[in-house]
């Protein structure tokens, strides 16, 4: 064992009947992998929470920010429980964190196009991403950095463009992390006009923007989806709060005890075949609240219509990641 995985008293947490475990399975749509995970450690946890299949994005970055993840070891795990998991090409990679190179696609860039290119053709994989563009930088109290830095890269730029296209070409979505600031949403709104026949999935929410701001744009591009990787506040979570910083621009969908605000609520019976669910346990020692962070999806589920609970759980992802 790699960790200490804590028995987490979630029979206390209430859930309504239409979320309970033994009648909701769950895809986990935003699962990162580093160096250091077993796939028996994944399985062992999804078996317990009661998820099927949980999406792999590697994480490339070196050993202080916990990664050294490869899309390999992501697909040797698919290989070895099929079915279980989704591997991803994946976009935390410390090359894609220069801004020159997204504005003007240098060799390194086109290596990287290429080698997603031969992975998308093994049809072996079932999107791209998670890319990180608009980020603020973080220490976890485990001494892991999320980025030396801010990254702020333009999401509408020459780069992306063309792994949008190869997400067209492959018919795989492209997931993207932007915090919904002015500038990038206006940015995002080209890219999603430019990529229209590619679905696009905006992590955390649409970048934690306001139920409002989401509705506007989902109405707008019907190629964009949203997940709420990491959105429900947990203790030990991150998007859920106003994590690593608050600005006025981020948005939460829940009250810190599975309630969703009222907005947020109104927002996914609206729209309930636009949103997916996700973990997000960026870093290894994130998996000790894998079953919590489950339980939470459950409760705020549960605030939801029975078929709209059933989409958001596992019906989108279904649909999404079909082959
Ligand atoms: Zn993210």
């Amino acid at each position: 064992m790699l960790f200490g995985v804590k028995t987490l008293p979630v029979a206390v947490l209430a859930v309504a009947p239409h979320a309970e475990p033994e009648k909701l399975s769950i895809i986990d749509a935003h699962g990162h992998l580093n160096g250091d995970v077993l796939a028996e450690t994944l399985i062992a946890l999804m078996d317990r929470a009661g998820v099927s299949r949980m999406v792999l994005m590697a994480r490339y970055y070196g050993a202080r920010a916990g990664g050294l993840g490869s899309d390999e070891q992501a697909l040797a795990y698919a290989t070895k429980y099929p079915g279980r998991f989704i591997p991803f090409v994946a976009g935390q990679r410390p090359v894609l964190v220069s801004r020159m190179r997204w504005l003007s696609p240098d060799r390194q860039a086109e290596d990287l196009l290429r080698n997603a290119e031969a992975k998308l053709r093994s049809g072996e994989f079932y999107g791209l991403g998670e890319f990180i563009m608009l980020h603020y930088a973080y220490t976890t109290r485990h001494g892991e950095t999320g980025g030396e830095q801010d990254v702020n890269v333009p999401v509408d730029s020459p780069l992306m463009r063309r792994f949008a296209d190869l997400a067209t070409a492959y018919r795989v979505p492209l997931l993207i992390h932007l915090e919904a600031e002015p500038d990038a949403v206006a940015q995002m709104a080209r890219l999603l006009e430019y990529a229209s026949s590619t679905k696009v999935i905006w992590a955390h929410n649409c970048g934690r923007a306001s139920a409002n701001q989401i509705k506007t744009l989902l109405a707008r591009y019907p190629n964009l989806l949203c997940d709420l990787g990491g959105m429900m506040a947990t203790p030990d979570s991150g998007y859920g709060h106003y994590w690593p910083r608050r600005t006025p621009w981020m948005h939460l969908i829940e009250d810190g005890s599975g309630q969703l605000y009222p907005d947020m609520k109104a927002l996914y019976e609206a729209y309930p075949d636009r949103f997916l669910i996700g973990t997000d346990a960026a870093h290894t020692p994130a998996l000790a609240d894998y079953e919590r962070r489950i339980h939470r999806f459950r409760q705020i589920l549960s605030n939801l219509q029975p078929e709209t609970t059933q989409r958001l759980a596992f019906k989108n992802a279904e649909e999404l990641f079909r082959r």
